[in-house]
């Protein structure tokens, strides 16, 4: 028998196998990577030497006369006595009074249930009378299946392991089996199914954790080979010395973390492979330079660079950004769908003939009309907010062009893996010195006046400031009218302030022109919903106040914070909510002690589950039977498994194209893996 044989092969009536089937389980590979859900200790215990109160099996021997009572018709509680091992203890059932007659004094019972330490008093839920042999050892429960029992489930479990012709061949390559030392795969399945200890479980469970996140970034592995290897990549022979120059120049000196990601960046544009890299890092850490520079990187190769990003305003302030820091010699332009007719046709022009360099815009980038002499790179930032078609099309534009992805939103490294496994990620996890401190506060509604008094002192001071409407989930409708009342109502209270609105519903143009309103300080205060843009830099700006802050999560409210303390002055960040929950006060909390975007990720990962890490990537993350991207262990071993998949990948491809029989460390891969990978490799790839 074999992993891929149909269930029905293990002699089950056709019910059984179409129940098994709607619940997804058509293979003896899909019953056995069906994992338990939790295991019982069925092993008897000692009451003496138990301290907590807590699930317990227990082996002993009737004493006294049962005692039934009925409370009402149907409900009833029957206690026994027992002698476990010399010492008394009860046992007591609910709702099944037919018991009664078989708990004669002196009979054995094994019985499993919530244990009260105090009342040496256990609730069987599970009971054997005069078992044969009691259970022991750990007893796997399994998820719920409609029409087929958790316990007919394990017998089919243990009649699959227990069949001698079952073959379970090997996936992983065997130096890495010995490297971690791990049971082989049929043995781990046997310790996670049938256990004879919670060691068991542990045992197996570590190998098939690991072996689940490395098929699981192999195939990533495999796709960043193949984009990787792509037959247009182009070594882009990146002048040195006028980078550095560039750099010298710059108004301040970049931090360790910016030197790194640039250096990994420029090793990417000089091989002939395909660059394909995610830069990630925390707000205000200083992305748009290294993109900068790295745009200015390609230039000193001879090739172009173009930047998009998804507003209007966000162009506007990159270019300026790139004007103010790249040396005169890189002939820069801004395009987007605004630029006027006759603009824009000049532009299109020098970008075909390259007289122009770096080209910043919006969405207007990858229109059907424009044409690059040569573009050596490609960046996106805020790169979640474009789609992957919109992505290609600007890779499109050229021929081994390489692509710089830029998120805003950190998160933890290790998980980082797990969303972009077929990226390179480079992290710029250090913030510059000297960036303006930013308190955070928390107050509740009730204390909003004084949140007013605190803006006025600020706004007569000339500063701006922000004010977040409360958001209320799959409402555009209501979030519209929070915003639109909170504006009311501190027009009213700032009357002597110039006050905007900022909301989803306005259309593209307006919502740009009241951004550049306030970007220009024409406006003092502005009200928005969360449409702020993420990457906004007003350093005039030094009050963010959020109302009913605990409606949005940490990484978002860490985002918005981020939009003040860029200038030198000292900003305020006004967290304004009555947290009702133990979670909502925490996560406020953390807020207010940190600054540090990888913890708070790192934080609300912990407090929320992975679901919830907004979007970073459309489809979130990848559902795993057994690991779990919240427990630190288990991105221990995705951090591992990763780079165990990346080696062997390379292996891989490596002997492909040289026509070898593909190794890893000097020995064959797995037959089992080898269809895995064709399987990835065959599929049409969407190389962008
Ligand atoms: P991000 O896009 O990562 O949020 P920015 O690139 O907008 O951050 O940089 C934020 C601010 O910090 C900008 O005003 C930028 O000029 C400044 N900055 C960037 N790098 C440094 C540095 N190494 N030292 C001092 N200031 C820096
Ligand atoms: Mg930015």
């Amino acid at each position: 028998m074999e992993l891929s044989s149909p269930v029905d092969a293990l002699g089950l009536s056709a019910k059984k196998a179409a129940a098994l089937r709607r619940a997804g389980v058509e293979t003896v590979e899909d019953l056995l990577y069906r994992f338990p859900l939790r295991y019982e200790d069925a092993r008897p215990a000692d009451p003496a030497a138990l301290r907590a109160d807590g699930p317990a099996a227990f082996y002993g021997v009737v004493t006294g006369m049962p005692v039934l009572k009925f409370f009402s018709p149907g409900k009833s509680r029957l206690a026994v006595r027992l002698d476990v091992g010399g010492r008394p203890l009860t046992a007591v059932w609910f709702n099944q009074p037919y018991l009664k007659a078989r708990l004669a004094p002196g009979t054995a019972v094994w019985v499993y249930g919530p244990y009260d330490v105090r009342r040496r008093t256990v609730v069987a839920q599970r009971t054997e009378i005069a078992p044969a042999r009691p259970p022991d050892g750990v007893v796997p429960v399994y998820p719920a299946t409609e029409g087929v029992r958790p316990k007919e489930y394990r017998a089919l479990v243990e009649a699959a392991l227990g069949r001698d012709d079952l073959e379970v061949p090997e996936v992983l390559p065997p130096p890495i089996v010995r490297r971690y030392r791990f049971p082989d795969r049929r043995a781990a399945l046997r310790l996670v199914h049938l256990p004879a200890s919670p060691d068991d479980v542990a045992r197996g469970k570590r190998r098939l954790i690991y072996e689940e996140l490395f098929l699981f970034q192999l195939k990533l592995a495999l796709l960043r080979g193949l984009r990787r290897r792509r037959a247009t990549g182009v070594a882009k022979p990146v002048d040195e010395g006028r980078l550095r120059r560039a750099i010298e120049a710059l108004p301040f000196r970049l931090t360790g973390a910016q030197a790194r990601a640039l250096r990994e960046i420029v090793a990417d544009l000089r091989s002939p492979e395909a660059m394909y890299r995610l830069l990630q890092g925390d707000v205000g850490s200083g992305k748009t330079v290294v993109a900068a520079l790295a745009l200015y990187a390609v230039v000193t190769a001879g090739f172009q660079g173009a930047l998009m990003v998804p507003t209007e305003v966000l162009a506007m302030q990159h270019a300026r950004t790139l004007r103010k820091l790249l040396p005169l010699d890189a002939e820069l332009a801004l395009l987007t769908g605004r630029t006027p007719p006759a603009a824009r046709e000049r532009i299109l022009e020098r970008l075909r003939d390259g007289r122009l360099d770096v080209v910043v815009g919006t969405h207007a980038l990858i229109q059907e009309d424009i044409a690059f002499r040569r573009l050596g790179l490609a960046v996106v930032d805020e790169q979640h907010r474009f789609g992957v078609a919109e992505r290609r099309m600007l890779l499109e534009k050229g021929e081994g062009t390489d692509i710089l992805l830029m998120t805003a939103t950190p998160i933890p490294r290790t998980l980082a893996l797990a969303y972009f496994g077929d990226l390179d990620v480079s992290t710029i996890d250090e913030l510059p010195k000297g960036r303006g401190e930013v308190e955070t506060l928390w107050t509740t509604p009730a204390r909003f006046g004084a949140v007013l008094d605190f803006m006025r002192r600020e706004l007569q001071a000339g500063r701006q400031a922000y004010v977040i409407a409360p958001l209320i989930e799959a409402s555009e409708k209501v979030d519209f009218e929070n915003a639109l009342a909170l504006y009311e109502r501190l027009r009213t209270a700032l009357s002597e302030f110039r006050v905007g609105l900022l909301h989803g519903r306005l259309p593209g143009k307006e919502k740009d022109a009241v951004m550049q309103a306030f970007v220009r300080g024409e406006l003092d205060v502005l009200v928005a919903t969360t449409v702020v843009e993420v990457g906004v830099d007003v350093p005039n700006a030094t009050v963010m106040v959020i109302v009913d802050a605990e409606r949005f999560g940490l990484s978002q409210l860490h985002q918005l914070r981020g939009r003040v303390g860029r200038g030198a002055a000292k900003s305020t960040c006004i967290l304004v909510s009555d947290a009702r929950t133990e979670i909502a006060r925490e996560r406020l909390r953390t807020l207010v002690e940190t600054r540090d975007g990888f913890l708070l990720a790192e934080k609300d990962l912990e407090l929320r589950g992975p679901g919830d890490l907004f979007g970073v990537r459309q489809s979130g993350l990848p559902e795993f039977r057994l690991a779990d991207l919240t427990s630190p262990y288990d991105r221990t071993v995705l951090a591992y498994a990763h780079r165990d998949a990346r080696a062997v990948a390379d292996a891989l491809l490596e002997a492909r194209s040289a026509g070898r029989p593909p190794a890893y460390e000097g020995e064959p891969l797995p037959a089992a893996l080898l269809r895995l990978a064709d399987d990835v490799l065959r599929r049409p790839v969407a190389l962008d």
